[in-house]
């Protein structure tokens, strides 16, 4: 995870992505926990993915669309803790994700919570020891298992080994 983002990091936020992406799938669910923030699993419109707000009871909250796939939401929630993360002084009232990871804040800066998203829920150094240990299987057939191993899209899989 040494990117330009790493420095903005806190020392104590650092070692807690360091042990919850030690292992695939990573849980997102607990990360957040571990992060002090609170997910909801919650029925959005359909053009939206997910949010992040200060929530009532101090700290923030997450919402993620039921409606969408599960690895969808996975990604979302890893989105949404990257702005936690990077963006905090940005979020004010909240910050809500369209399906395509637009919101009030610029592109550059969502592009940038895509990023650490890819990172946590597709860790490079697992995505790459993986790889070989299933490389036997043909590169399409490897997007689909790596995808299942990380409960990722396909999708977002064939960006990440294309990365
Ligand atoms: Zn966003």
């Amino acid at each position: 995870m040494k990117v330009s983002y790493y420095s903005r990091l806190s020392p104590e936020h650092i070692s807690i992505l360091e042990e919850f992406t030690k292992d695939v799938p990573v849980k997102v669910g607990a990360l957040a926990k571990a992060l002090g923030l609170k997910v909801v699993v919650a029925a959005l419109p359909l053009k939206i993915s997910g949010l992040i707000k200060p929530d009532p009871d101090g700290g923030f909250v997450i919402k993620v669309n039921r409606f969408e796939p599960k690895e969808r939401q996975r990604f979302t929630i890893a989105h949404e803790i990257a702005h936690f993360l990077l963006h905090r002084d940005k979020i004010q009232a909240g910050v809500v994700d369209s399906v395509l990871y637009r919101s009030k804040l610029s592109s550059r800066v969502e592009a940038e919570a895509n990023r650490l998203a890819a990172d946590i829920i597709m860790p490079l150094d697992k995505v790459s020891e993986l790889s070989a240990v299933y490389r036997t299987q043909g590169d399409h057939q490897i997007i689909a298992t790596l995808a299942e191993t990380f409960q990722v899209s396909r999708q977002a899989m064939e960006i990440r080994t294309g990365d």
